[in-house]
């Protein structure tokens, strides 16, 4: 339990606004005249002892907690406010110890090993006899002594303990070589030995030049993996990582387009010809928190990606994410931090270039590197290549493969702002897939395939039964709970809930959502930093470090709750809508009721309106839900 939650059970509402204000029963609740606005015709604030809240349905329209009530009450900021009740209850506020000291020593030792680790292969590659199979593997590719000492590559040696007894002779425990990743653990013989054996080391390196992981290539013909990374360490999450972002960032920025490539040895190439605004993704699609990192230094980006079915496919996926990420992220930063709403709609350029069938770029680049910049500049806009692959083996005579080919190119199309540029993508569709245009405006204009009917549970309820769908008080605590839980989990989840939240004419998330002082409090510094942290861990870092230490046992209460895994992030930005609509119904309801209750007291015709008022925000958010339904049917 947090301090405010601590103090808030030891104490009642209704006694402390009671010190302030003459309550009356009133049905379940209590009622009296708002002490924040000047009125004594109509008693319209109300305080709940269920809840533990209060709400003022007159002039202020506003409510909270008994925090809240004081702060706007006696001045108080939220510190002393807490402070006071603490002593006013007898709760300690226990002095913030900066808990994170413990883990960062323990961090930077993880890293100065990582850093010791690259020095010790980079050492062996250049100097050990064994080495020399891999240094004639560089030279006969042409890469040069500058290239190797700039990325540090280096030599594992083919032995099962040499590199464990080299670092524990150093002082570090077998715990430490296992954390970072440089010992695999065998369960069945419960010993450990050397993850990485007669490979070509390539170090990686996050955005501050840290060393946090390695990959590493087989240097025996048949070796498998080829490629082996590091596993998922405290240091190492390879969803977060651009390989080559350290070395390449400066050159984005001055270039202002990224390329993406797949391999290590694409961006070493590439970088030793002077092409340094190259990065490669690890292995696996592009990830959000990837363009997220990327964003910081450009908005354009070609995707360079073999040519091969494995590589159409990759690309596929990485289309995905990054029409995703990119366009509701751009659109809500606009929004949500105040941008120049006149300067246009700020959009990512996304663009794919195909490398010539059964080549990489390291292949093209290392045979003639003034093709490279041919190829990029022959990237296509992401529409006209999605296009190309998805119509390019489809039987023109074969009306159902072409309406599957419509179906999975139109959802694209139709995200797209500009109405003249997607009527310019529909027509390039009907000619690649022999169609008449009109057929695929239909299509677009109504959607994809019959439209289910709208299910029961979204048609209208009559209203008669809204005063009697209270919920257990908690269930709306725990919504907001759950959602804040994501959001350190996921921050940049809140643009896209917002974006959601934006098509469906609801406003945005904000501090209002949520019913605790505390939370209002800790979601104003998860939506002041949401788009600008990366990950989860830099949230927290950067929570830890910026918020008052008063919320650091709330999140750490938070912490204790699951969140979404990313195998299921995809539905996440839906599902978190779902849930701050669903909570702004009940909570709507919920003074629905209590007007009523108010109105069937004191007949006062000002009730009717608050009546009215909460009653079409109800149809709107009822509408707002179905619609955000309809549209995940149509997404998946
Ligand atoms: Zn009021």
């Amino acid at each position: 339990m947090s301090i405010a939650q601590e103090i808030k059970s030891r104490l009642d509402i209704v006694d402390v606004i009671s010190e302030y204000v003459d309550l009356k029963k009133s049905g379940r609740n209590y009622a009296g005249f708002c002490p924040f606005h000047a009125n004594s015709r109509t008693p319209a604030f109300y305080v709940s002892p269920e809840r533990q809240s209060w709400h003022c349905f007159g002039a202020c329209a506003e409510g909270g907690d008994v925090f809240s009530f004081l702060m706007k009450k006696e001045g108080w900021d939220f510190r002393e406010a807490l402070e006071e009740m603490a002593q006013r209850t007898g709760v300690e506020i226990p002095a913030y110890k900066p808990k994170s000291a413990a883990q960062q020593s323990a961090e930077n030792k993880l890293t100065v090993l990582m850093t010791a680790a690259a020095d010790y292969y980079h050492k062996l590659f250049l100097t050990a006899p064994q080495a020399s199979y891999a240094r004639d593997y560089l030279e006969r590719r042409e890469v040069t002594a500058e290239t190797i000492t700039a990325f540090q590559l280096g030599y594992a040696l083919n032995s099962w303990d040499a590199c464990r007894n080299y670092f524990e002779e150093q002082g570090y425990t077998r715990d430490d070589l296992l954390a970072v990743g440089l010992l695999t653990f065998n369960e069945e013989k419960d010993s450990t030995y050397d993850r990485f054996r007669n490979r070509l080391m390539f170090p990686i390196r996050n955005i501050d030049r840290q060393i946090v992981g390695f990959g590493a290539r087989t240097l025996e013909p048949d070796g498998v993996p080829k490629y082996l990374n590091s596993p998922q360490t405290a240091l190492f999450d390879k969803s977060n990582i651009l390989y080559g972002l350290d070395a390449a960032k400066r050159n984005i920025r001055d270039a202002g387009q990224a390329i993406i490539v797949e391999g290590y040895m694409d961006v070493i190439r590439a970088h030793q010809a002077g092409y340094q605004n190259v990065i490669a993704q690890m292995g696996t699609a592009l990830t959000e928190t990837q363009l997220n990192l990327l964003k910081r230094y450009t908005k354009r980006f070609v995707i360079a990606l073999d040519a091969d079915a494995a590589g159409v496919n990759a690309t596929m996926r990485s289309l995905e994410v990054a029409r995703e990420t990119l366009d509701r992220d751009f659109e809500v930063r606009f929004d949500a931090r105040g941008l120049v709403r006149n300067e246009g709609r700020l959009k990512a350029d996304i663009r794919i270039a195909t490398m010539p069938e059964g080549k990489d770029p390291d292949d093209i680049i290392r045979h003639d590197a003034t093709q490279w910049p041919v190829l990029i500049g022959k990237a296509k806009p992401v529409v006209e290549y999605v296009i190309d692959v998805v119509t390019a083996d489809v039987d023109r005579n074969d009306a159902k493969a072409k309406s599957d080919a419509a179906k999975r190119v139109i959802p694209l199309i139709k995200d797209i702002a500009d109405a003249v540029e997607r009527d310019h993508w529909l027509q390039r569709l009907a000619e690649a897939l022999q169609v008449d245009v009109q057929a695929l405006r239909t299509y677009a204009a109504r959607g994809i395939g019959k439209r289910p009917p709208a299910p029961k549970r979204n048609r209208e309820r009559p209203s008669s039964t809204l005063s009697r769908n209270v919920k257990a008080p908690l269930a709306v605590d725990k919504l907001e709970a759950h959602f804040l839980r994501e959001v350190i989990a996921w921050p940049n989840m809140l643009a896209q809930v917002d974006s959601h939240l934006r098509h469906t004419r609801q406003p945005a998330v904000g501090r209002d959502d949520f019913t605790a002082t505390e939370d209002q409090t800790l979601f104003r510094y998860l939506a002041h930093y949401a788009n600008t942290v990366g990950d989860s861990a830099a949230m927290l870092t950067t929570l830890y470090a910026e918020m008052d230490d008063y919320l650091v046992g709330r999140v750490q209460g938070l912490l204790a709750l699951p969140h979404t895994d990313d195998a299921q992030l995809e539905q996440l930005p839906q599902r978190l809508t779902t849930s701050v609509l669903s909570w702004r119904l009940d909570k709507i309801k919920r003074q629905l009721d209590e007007v009523k209750q108010m109105m069937g007291a004191d007949h006062d015709p000002a009730h009717l309106e608050t009546c009215q008022m909460l009653s079409m925000m109800v149809q709107s958010i009822h509408q707002a839900k179905h619609k955000l339904s309809v549209q995940g049917q149509r997404t998946t």
